[in-house]
C-alpha cells in the first residue's frame, strides 16, 4: 500500500524482500530478492533509491544503519531499534512521562524470580518479535509465568501486569524531517484474540479529552525517538478512565488503514512526504469511518476446512464499501488477507453497514 502511494505521486520504487511472493515485491518497479541483511542487496537497494523507509519493524537495525551510510533513512536505525524491542520501548515511554502498564524485564532466572507479585495476573511477553498476539502467554501465578518463560525458550521478556481495558485505541503521527508533526484522528480498535478486528474513527469514538491526550502522548513520543516518518502509538484506555500507553509502531498501522478511503491523506501517503521532505498538512478526515480487517478464516466454509472465496458481489453492493486485498499467495486462518473501509455520511451508517458486511462476510 505505501508502494502503491508513492507510485501514484511519480515515484519509482524498490523492494526489498527475499519472498519471491512478497506483496510489496509484486507491485514494485524493482524488487530485490535477499536478507535483510545482504550487503549486496542493501547496496544494490542503495544505488536505486534516493529515500529508505521500512514496513516491518523487524529489519536488523544495522540494516537500515548500512543504508543510512549512503541514503535518507526514516524512520531511522536508533527510532526503529527502540520499537524493535519492548522493554527498550517501554522504557522511552517511562522517559517521556506516558505511563504504560507497570512492568518487569526478564531476561534472567534472578529477574524472573525477583518480579513483584503485583505484576500476577500478567502477561509475559517477548521482548522482540511478537506481533498479533504471538509470543504473548497470560500467566496467573508464578509457577505459571516459570512454565510460560520456560516455554518461550528462556528468550528475554517482559511481563506486565494484566489490566481492566474499557477500550483500546491508536493514534498515526507522521513526523517530518523538520520535526513537525500532523495526526490523523483517534482510531477506537477492537482486538479479537490479539489481532486487530475492527477500528473505527468518527466523533466520539473515545471520549475527547483521552483523545487529546493520547494525540499528546503520541507527539512526545515521536518528539523524544527524534522519529522522521509514520509512527503508530497504541493505547488503552482503563475502566478506571486513565490512559496507559501499550507499544508503538515504527510504520504505517492496520488500525491507520481507514485512512485510505476516509481522510484526504492517507497514512501511506504521508510516509512519502515524510520521506521525499514534502510538507506535511493537517490530514482531514472527510467521512466517518469503519475499517474490517478480513482474516484467512473468510477464505473457509464455517467449521470446516473448504476453501470459499468471500462474498465480495454482496459486500462491495453495500454504498461505501473499499475492499483492499494484499496479494498474499495463501490464506491461513489468523493471516490478515486484507481489510474492507466502510465510509458514509454519519458514524450510525458507518457502523450499520459495517454490521451488514460482517454478516455477509459470515
Ligand atoms: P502485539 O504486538 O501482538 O500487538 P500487544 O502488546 O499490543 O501485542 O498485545 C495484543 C493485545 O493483547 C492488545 O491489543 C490487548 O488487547 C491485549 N493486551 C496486551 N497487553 C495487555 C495488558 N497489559 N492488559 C490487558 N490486555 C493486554
Ligand atoms: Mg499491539
Amino acid at each position: 500500500m505505501f508502494v502503491h502511494a508513492a507510485q501514484a505521486m511519480g515515484y519509482f520504487t524498490a523492494v526489498l524482500d527475499a519472498d519471491p511472493d512478497s506483496p510489496a515485491g509484486l507491485v514494485s518497479h524493482h524488487h530485490i530478492r535477499t536478507a535483510y541483511d545482504d550487503a549486496q542487496g542493501l547496496a544494490q537497494l542503495a544505488a536505486v533509491s534516493d529515500a529508505v523507509t521500512t514496513e516491518f519493524e523487524n529489519v536488523p537495525a544495522a540494516a537500515l544503519d548500512a543504508l543510512a551510510a549512503r541514503r535518507p533513512v526514516a524512520p531511522g536505525a536508533a527510532a526503529v531499534a527502540v520499537a524493535q524491542d519492548r522493554a527498550r520501548e517501554k522504557a522511552h515511554f517511562v522517559q517521556c512521562g506516558v505511563p504504560c502498564a507497570p512492568y518487569a524485564v526478564v531476561d534472567t532466572p534472578a529477574q524472573l524470580a525477583a518480579v513483584p507479585d503485583a505484576l500476577l495476573p500478567g502477561i509475559l511477553k517477548t521482548a522482540r518479535m511478537g506481533y498479533d498476539g504471538k509470543g504473548q502467554a497470560r500467566v496467573s501465578t508464578r509457577a505459571e509465568l516459570a512454565a510460560a518463560w520456560e516455554q518461550m525458550g528462556r528468550v528475554p521478556c517482559v511481563l506486565e501486569q494484566m489490566l481492566p481495558l474499557a477500550l483500546e485505541c491508536s493514534v498515526i503521527v507522521a513526523r517530518g524531517q523538520d520535526g513537525q508533526c500532523v495526526l490523523l484522528p483517534v482510531q477506537r480498535n477492537l482486538h479479537r484474540q490479539g489481532i486487530l478486528a475492527v477500528t473505527e474513527v468518527y466523533e466520539g469514538n473515545v471520549p475527547p479529552v483521552l483523545a487529546k491526550q493520547a494525540q499528546t502522548a503520541a507527539i512526545s513520543i515521536a518528539n523524544g525517538l527524534q522519529y522522521v516518518g509514520v509512527l503508530c502509538v497504541e493505547f488503552f484506555v482503563l475502566q478506571d478512565g486513565r490512559l496507559v500507553v501499550n507499544e508503538i509502531a515504527p510504520r504505517p498501522h492496520n488500525s491507520g488503514h481507514y485512512s485510505q478511503n476516509a481522510c484526504d491523506v492517507s497514512q501511506f501517503e504521508l510516509q512519502v512526504r515524510c520521506m521525499a521532505g514534502l510538507p506535511l498538512t493537517p490530514p482531514r478526515q472527510h467521512s466517518p469511518a469503519v475499517m474490517l480487517n478480513l482474516l484467512g478464516d473468510l477464505w473457509f466454509a464455517p467449521g470446516g476446512d473448504t476453501p470459499r472465496t468471500p462474498a465480495w458481489d454482496a459486500v462491495l453492493a453495500l454504498p461505501g464499501t473499499n475492499l483492499h486485498l494484499y496479494g498474499k499467495r495463501e490464506a491461513k486462518r489468523g493471516r490478515k488477507m486484507g481489510h474492507l473501509n466502510i465510509t458514509a455520511p454519519t458514524a450510525e451508517a458507518a457502523r450499520s453497514t459495517a454490521l451488514q458486511a460482517a454478516a455477509l462476510l459470515g
